[in-house]
């Protein structure tokens, strides 16, 4: 069988002495794997430019009768993504993107969620490309919006427990995906263990605290239309961190996992910039 698709390959990684499976999230075949043969060699141009990664390509692709993976037969680039490997954060930052997608969508499941989760993925990649927001920010929106997308959506419409819309100061029920307005935290501190009745017993409880504009960045990338969702920006580095903790807190705590993509980028977007 042969297909012909545009896609974006996410994961790149040797198999046996000269090989390489990609990882390509598609348009319309959900995320498959690919072997390209000779996708190792180290001869010069041996490499077809379409199989590197974060690249967006159009790719002809053939599998033969029950086999499980795809060959790569040829593919064209649309979008290379240059830059991204020409800025040590940027490029670790992408890498930890594109683990994500990788993670969050099931193999060949040619979903609606995975073509949109596809264009969240270029629409981040082509913003940190440009440098046109900070990494900590382009971090944060596709962490929430991919994670909502795959069905892990938060309800921060307004407190959960008295029904407030906009607390001066609230908190992020990570595990529940709810919000929880100051004045209800409190009361609920002081019951201790005791009577709280929307609490799951044995259920681990984490809750990161958010300020108003916090709040309503979080609102707004649930919300915002794709092309609009990074037309925001945070007062200051501060108000753009505490936000990235809600978003990598909620997702990490959803999928039950971590990474080393994104140890590796905060290792190095701790580097001075010089
Ligand atoms: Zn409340």
């Amino acid at each position: 069988m042969l297909i012909t698709t545009n896609g974006l390959v996410i994961r790149s990684y040797p198999s046996g002495n000269s090989d390489r499976v990609l990882h390509i999230l598609t348009e319309d075949h959900g995320r498959l794997s690919v072997m390209v043969k000779g996708g190792s060699s180290k001869k010069a141009g041996a490499q077809d430019p379409s199989t590197q990664l974060f690249t967006y390509g159009n790719f002809e692709l053939y599998r033969g009768k029950g086999g499980d993976l795809y060959w790569f037969r040829g593919g064209s680039v649309l979008i290379p993504f240059y830059n991204l490997t020409a800025d040590i954060t940027h490029m670790a930052l992408a890498t930890y993107l594109c683990d994500v997608a990788d993670d969050l969508t099931p193999e060949e499941a040619a979903e609606e969620e995975t073509s949109l989760l596809l264009k969240m993925l270029l629409n981040s990649l082509y913003v940190l490309d440009n440098g046109q927001k900070p990494a900590t920010l382009v971090k944060s929106v596709f962490e929430l919006r991919s994670a909502a997308l795959m069905g892990y959506c938060p309800d921060l419409t307004g407190c959960s427990l008295c029904g407030e819309t906009y607390p001066e100061n609230a908190y992020f029920d990570i595990m529940n995906g709810r919000l929880i307005c100051a004045d209800c935290q409190t009361k609920r501190n002081r019951m201790g263990g005791v009577g709280r009745i929307e609490d799951v017993p044995g259920e681990r409880n984490i809750v990161c605290p958010v300020s108003s504009s916090v709040l309503a960045a979080l609102r707004y990338v649930l919300t915002a239309p794709d092309k609009k969702i990074f037309s925001f920006s945070m007062k200051d580095g501060e108000e753009e961190r505490a936000l990235e903790r809600a978003t990598e807190t909620f997702l990490l705590n959803q999928l039950e996992r971590d990474f080393d993509t994104l140890h590796f980028y905060r290792s190095v977007a701790d580097l001075p910039s010089s």
